[in-house]
């Protein structure tokens, strides 16, 4: 079974409502922020003390307690290394992933030498607790857990975690929170992270904060975990573009507030429009809808495309035939998918 990451085409015009992203971009005080830059700030190695204060400050954590990555994406590769590696090559170290889920935690935990172990999500894609716990064995290093999930939207009982946590006391269990933005709920400053020290929480600006294409997310845990994470990740991972302006990112709250409310504007608009279509979805906590079309919905994906409104389609996902992901945004755009949608349905 191949774990490569399939890359997704990049349309060059149209609306983007295929990878989560920010809709409106990110907040103007970045770009600002980045006209300040001078020639030499460039040219040299960066310093990370003003953006390290700013994103614990916003995250409400210790600086030592976290990691700055270059996109969560690397915070996901330097777990699989330090979790996945140096396994005995008879019988490799186990990676448990949830599925669906985000693509990178197979790709990874298979780049770094473990073996994945896929456990599908219940009815109505409920957290499989019992199946998680089934799946556990003596080479399991790492268990891959996102809050709220991509692609389904689903949030994960709290107390799901604690029993993860505790039943895998020598693995990390990552808790993806890629978009608890748009949840508003976190594990950082929880009794689970203060109780469980192999709790690692991912976070991303690449999604409410707009910087996709800067490259920045965090690590959130105790201390002596993050330690052997630290020695993955490269010394100049982050590029002082991003170092630069991420005071100004997590300073302009009242952009990120404004985007969250177009969030929740969009996906009540969506929920309308799938209830008036017949169309099914599940009530997300993220910033996206998976929806269940009747037919083909690999077609509607493409006919979509055409008329200019780019949607995921999700339908090779474990429990996700028929269903396509779109990205709730800024409202107009969400406006646009729905007149494209009505035209074709
Ligand atoms: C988008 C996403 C990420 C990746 O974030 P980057 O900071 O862009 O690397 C990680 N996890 C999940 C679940 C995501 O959807």
């Amino acid at each position: 079974m191949s774990f490569e990451y399939e890359r997704v085409l990049t349309p060059h015009t149209g609306l983007r409502l295929h990878l989560n992203e920010n809709t409106a971009g990110c907040s103007p005080a970045v770009i600002e922020a980045m006209r300040a830059l001078t020639r030499h700030d460039v040219a040299i190695y960066p310093d990370y003390a003003a953006a390290i204060q700013a994103c614990s400050q916003r995250l409400g954590v210790e600086a030592d307690s976290l990691l700055l990555t270059n996109g969560l994406d690397e915070g996901i590769l330097a777990i699989a290394v330090a979790a996945l590696r140096n396994g005995p090559s008879t019988s490799p170290f186990e990676a448990i992933v949830v599925v669906p889920a985000f693509d990178m935690y197979a790709a990874c935990s298979d780049a770094a030498g473990g073996h994945v172990v896929e456990v599908p999500l219940g009815d109505g894609f409920a957290f499989p607790l019992e199946r998680v716990l089934g799946a556990v064995s003596a080479r399991t290093r790492v268990i891959w857990l996102t809050n709220p999930n991509n692609p389904t939207g689903q949030m994960i009982p709290a107390d799901a975690i604690a029993s993860i946590a505790a039943a895998v006391p020598d693995a990390i269990v990552m808790v993806d929170e890629a978009y608890a933005d748009f949840a508003e709920t976190t594990l950082i400053g929880s009794a689970i992270l203060a109780r469980h020290s192999n709790v690692v929480v991912g976070r991303t600006f690449a999604k409410a904060y707009g910087l996709a294409g800067l490259r920045l997310g965090a690590l959130i845990g105790h201390p002596q975990t993050l330690a052997p994470l630290r020695r993955v990740v490269p010394p100049y991972s982050i590029n002082a573009c991003v170092a630069a302006i991420l005071p100004a990112a997590v300073a302009d709250t009242a952009y990120y507030d404004w985007y969250l409310e177009q969030v929740g504007q969009s996906k009540a608009l969506l929920y309308e429009t799938f209830d008036r279509l017949g169309v099914d979805y599940w009530v997300s906590s993220a910033n996206f809808v998976l929806a269940r079309f009747d037919g083909d919905c690999t077609g509607l994906a493409q006919e979509l495309s055409a008329k200019g409104v780019h949607v995921r389609d999700r339908s090779r996902d474990s429990g996700c035939a028929g269903c396509l992901r779109i990205t709730a945004g800024v409202f107009e755009h969400t406006q646009a998918f729905v007149s494209a949608l009505g035209e074709l349905l």
